[in-house]
């Protein structure tokens, strides 16, 4: 087996990842976010619990409205989308009587890998100060109109375009409730026998300005699970014995999005939050992570606590509720401009290979995967294990695989016992390559479920 190395003239400090094609951030348009954002309020309530058939008013016809706008978009792209509904019906703690939690899904298939598949989403129902309130006033601008509004003009910008993997386009129910949403889609996906390269969860994307008056329109935030929700103790026992709590692919995920954001939305930059969700909170991204599925939160960069969960009202002053004129559509505009740049760079790049490192006692490391579809080459990283972000970047043209299938590449003269490794694989040639995000070559770094 011959396997050619060429050392890139660079190392990066912040490898960006590499994506040569181009991105239609400019046509993401605020105004059409704040039109839907003000739909989706004009429903009063989108309370899971709340009506189902009334035409004017409650989930139902909120998820009827998302529905027609999907179908819109279809239309406007001579039916590129096929819309879905699938449904469960479910009880819970915030679930006394048995309700139907229904997902509004738009599927735009891949031209090359229709298998492959990556899933931005956001949730449409919303609520006040008591959870199970499914009769007051619940506009949910920002929590998570902002995140629906997101996915609905993702879709108008791309459906525009074709890409060789798939785009699921979700906006789920029941998140309030106990994530049903998150889950009925996870399980969805399972049963359809999808790839899941990514999940992007856009929750409270649309404001600016804290409860404590500290305003921010320059920073997201992503969160990201570092030891992965689906290991047992087995895995558990070997990462705690060689390494990747910092490497899961959600974890891989977050640096991917980070390494693209300083050139694509206006100035918007990633503060990645290494846990799993906020303090005591949680979103739909969860339910992913359970399942082995990389999944990753966005949110703003800082939360107005007057204008989440709360009954309309004016105490002492201050205004409570989730309401539109505390949004900066602008702001929104960029998370939505940051999202479709990550989407067009994941669903036009392999999926990330599954890469191992050998070097017990020996003074060089051997990585080792096999061949990924739709991969020309490959791109080998390593960092100190003391290090947060990717540092090194080597080329990666691989000869003929060995008779197990592998690929391999030799360092030579580099100590495993001192380095973490990943790899990522990349469509096309050196000037037009696209790339996936880096997998870590540790127990449990592969982008896939563990079971
Ligand atoms: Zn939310």
């Amino acid at each position: 087996m011959r396997v050619l190395t060429k050392v890139a003239s660079l190392a990066l400090l912040m490898a960006a990842p590499l994506l040569a094609r181009s991105v239609p951030v400019a046509e993401v348009s605020a105004t059409r976010l704040r039109a839907d954002v003000a739909s989706l309020v004009s429903f009063g309530t989108r309370h899971t619990l709340s009506s189902a058939d009334d035409p004017n008013r409650g989930i139902g016809a909120a998820r009827r409205w998302a529905a027609g706008e999907f179908r819109k978009t279809s239309a406007a792209c001579g039916g590129c989308l096929e819309i879905v509904l699938p449904e469960n019906t479910v009880t819970g703690e915030r679930m006394p009587r048995p309700v139907k939690i229904i997902n509004v899904l738009a599927i735009q298939r891949g031209t090359e890998r229709p298998n492959e598949v990556v899933i931005v989403q956001g949730h449409i129902d919303s609520r006040v100060s008591d959870v199970m309130n499914a009769t007051a006033d619940a506009p949910g601008a920002n929590d998570d109109g902002s995140g629906t509004a997101l996915v609905l003009e993702a879709a108008r910008v791309l459906s525009k375009r074709k890409f060789p993997t798939t785009i699921i386009y979700a906006v789920l129910s029941g998140e309030e409730q106990g994530l049903f949403g998150g889950k009925l889609l996870a399980d969805y996906a399972k049963q359809q026998g999808w790839t899941v390269k990514a999940v992007l969860n856009n929750d409270i994307v649309g404001n600016t300005r804290g409860s404590d008056g500290v305003i921010d329109d320059k920073t997201v935030r992503v969160f990201s699970e570092g030891p992965r929700a689906d290991g047992d103790d087995a895995l558990r026992a070997q990462v705690r014995r060689f390494g990747g709590e910092n490497d899961s692919p959600s974890r891989n995920l977050s640096r991917f999005v980070a390494g693209l954001a300083p050139s694509s939305s206006g100035g918007l930059q990633v503060r990645q939050v290494w846990r799993a969700d906020r303090m005591g909170r949680g979103g739909d991204h969860l339910p992913f992570q359970e399942m082995g599925v990389p999944a990753i939160r966005f949110t703003v960069g800082v939360e107005n606590y007057d204008h989440q969960h709360q009954d309309l009202r004016t105490e002492k002053g201050v205004v409570y509720g989730d309401t539109i004129e505390f949004m900066d559509f602008a702001y929104l505009a960029k998370v939505t401009r940051l999202n479709v740049k990550v989407i067009t760079a994941l669903v036009s790049a392999p999926m990330p290979p599954a890469v191992q490192a050998v070097g017990a006692v020996s003074t060089s490391t051997r990585l080792k995967w096999h061949a990924v579809p739709g991969a020309t080459w490959y791109r080998l990283y390593r960092r100190r294990t003391d290090a947060p972000s990717w540092t090194f970047v080597q080329l990666i043209y691989p000869g003929a695989p060995d008779k197990d299938g592998f690929f391999s590449t030799e360092l030579i003269g580099v100590r495993a016992d001192d380095w973490l490794f990943g790899l990522s694989a990349v469509a096309g040639g050196q000037v037009t390559g696209l790339e996936s995000p880096v997998s870590s070559a540790v127990p449990g770094g592969q982008f896939a479920p563990l079971r």
